[in-house]
């Protein structure tokens, strides 16, 4: 009988995770390593005290129903349908969003709507061909007043690079529902049915509940924590070995990694030729600092997640993450999360965590919506390789390290760090799935 190839699982996020679990349930052997001191990466939930509270505000969209019943499945009564949208912090007032006709109209004024309006209508009749970067993709879509009030100032603080030199993927689904053709219809018609933004499945104890499960359905002895993979050893057409922090190396049938593109080209033994190597420098993720802020009141906001799309905030986003769950914070409190995209150079992400808590602190006192008094403490984290840069110069950069990266016949990639994807944990755990049939096809065939 011939042995079943035993997979290296490299990373354990949900694309890793799932890499495990699949592979698991068709009896392929597999030892997943992961280099922190737990599983979950970037879709994992901390605790402090009472308080949980997760790696960035975290929905699991029900945008793929094959994964949402799996997880369903996962996790039972503890996966619950939520109803909240989101809102936009904009001149001191929360709006809608998605936008709503009538509540753009009424914070706009119907000057100002009805020029929007009007720029779009030019833009769409301009024509030309497909927008090569984001600014000009939301300058046709949504016009100059929407597009620069509420989305390129906020994409160039995401992205940390100008919405110029930005992918029109950047858009990603979050922009699914604002058009200005649904302002417009909606301000005749009413409010249409498909605003459903705000509806979305969320595990009672935090994102991370979902990693934790896939964990448990991998075999936690398969998983070993703490174990950053350091060396790919390969003979030019397959990986034969993976290194272990530097010292144990173990014999691989078939690698999965789903670390970033880049660190999985840096690790091959023997380098690659320099002129992939040097694909590399246009290889980018951005980075986050979250910080925390735990509040001596029931609630604070009636939103999922407050947008933030002004330059004078250094972060993107807040979130209460009670809103998500009650079991988020203990009774009769709340906590607020706040994300800060950065660069590894940028002060505040080199910042101590008592620094990154104060800026933030002192933002929410300053636009009234906690006073000093009530902020109980917080907690600051790192979330390393948060969103693939995808800007002007990925794009053949990706392609060519995917080519040579491809050139080894039992490698495969996966994850929103090893596609270079602007992906989401659905998506993680389809990757992972389809990934694990590639592998086992050629055996039932066989
Ligand atoms: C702020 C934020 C908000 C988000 N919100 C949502 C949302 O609302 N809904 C949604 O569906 N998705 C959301 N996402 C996206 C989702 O979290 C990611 O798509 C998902 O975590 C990516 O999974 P992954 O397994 O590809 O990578 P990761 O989660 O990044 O996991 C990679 C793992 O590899 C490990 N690793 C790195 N180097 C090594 C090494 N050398 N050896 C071994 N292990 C290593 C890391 O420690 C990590 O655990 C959000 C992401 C962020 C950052």
């Amino acid at each position: 009988m011939v042995p079943l190839p035993h997979i290296c699982v490299l990373g354990g996020g949900p694309a890793g995770l799932a890499v495990g679990w699949s592979a698991r349930r068709r009896g392929l052997p597999f030892t997943l390593f992961e280099a922190s001191d737990r599983v979950g990466g970037n879709c994992a939930t901390f605790a402090s005290g009472e308080f949980r509270y997760d790696s960035g505000a975290h929905r699991l969209h029900d945008r793929d129903s094959e994964v949402t019943a799996e997880i369903k499945r996962l996790l039972g009564d503890d996966l619950r349908r939520i109803d909240v949208p989101s809102q936009i912090w904009d001149e001191g007032r929360l709006i809608r969003f998605p936008l709503s006709s009538a509540e753009l109209l009424a914070h706009l004024g119907p000057a100002r709507f009805g020029r929007a309006a009007l720029e779009v209508a030019r833009a769409r009749l301009g024509g030309g061909g497909p927008p090569q970067t984001f600014e000009a993709f939301a300058l046709r879509r949504y016009g100059r007043t929407i597009a620069e009030r509420f989305l390129l100032d906020y994409s160039t603080k995401l992205w940390g690079a100008p919405a110029g030199e930005l992918s029109p993927q950047v858009a990603g689904q979050r922009l699914s529902g604002l058009d200005l053709r649904t302002f417009i219809s909606e301000s005749i018609v009413g409010r249409s049915k498909h605003h459903v933004e705000g509806v979305f499945y969320y595990p009672r104890l935090g994102i991370g509940q979902i990693s934790e499960r896939l964990a448990d359905e991998c075999g936690r002895d398969a998983i070993h924590i703490g174990a950053p993979v350091t060396r790919l050893f390969h003979d030019e057409r397959a990986i034969h070995a993976v290194e272990i922090a530097g010292r144990e190396r173990r014999d691989a049938d078939v690698v999965v990694s789903s670390l970033p593109l880049n660190r999985t080209l840096a690790m091959l033994d023997p380098p690659p030729p320099p002129e992939v190597q040097r694909l590399s420098s246009a290889i980018r993720y951005r980075q986050v600092r979250l910080a925390v802020l735990f509040i001596d009141r029931p609630s604070l906001t009636q939103a999922a997640t407050v947008y933030f799309p002004h330059r004078r905030f250094p972060f993107t986003r807040i979130s209460e993450p009670r809103n998500r769950s009650p079991e988020m914070a203990p009774a009769g409190k709340t906590s607020l999360l706040a994300e800060i995209p950065c660069h590894e150079d940028d002060e505040l992400w080199r910042a101590d965590d008592e620094t990154v808590i104060d800026v933030v602190r002192a933002q929410v006192v300053a636009i009234g919506w906690v006073r000093p008094e009530e902020i109980l403490g917080g907690a600051a984290h790192r979330l390393t390789n948060a969103y693939p840069v995808l800007d002007a110069r990925c794009a053949s950069a990706v392609e060519g390290i995917s080519r040579y990266l491809a050139g080894f016949a039992n490698l495969r990639m996966v994850g929103r760090s090893g596609r270079f994807v602007y992906g989401w944990v659905h998506d993680m755990i389809r990757m992972g799935v389809d990934t694990v049939a590639e592998i086992a096809e050629p055996r039932r065939d066989g």
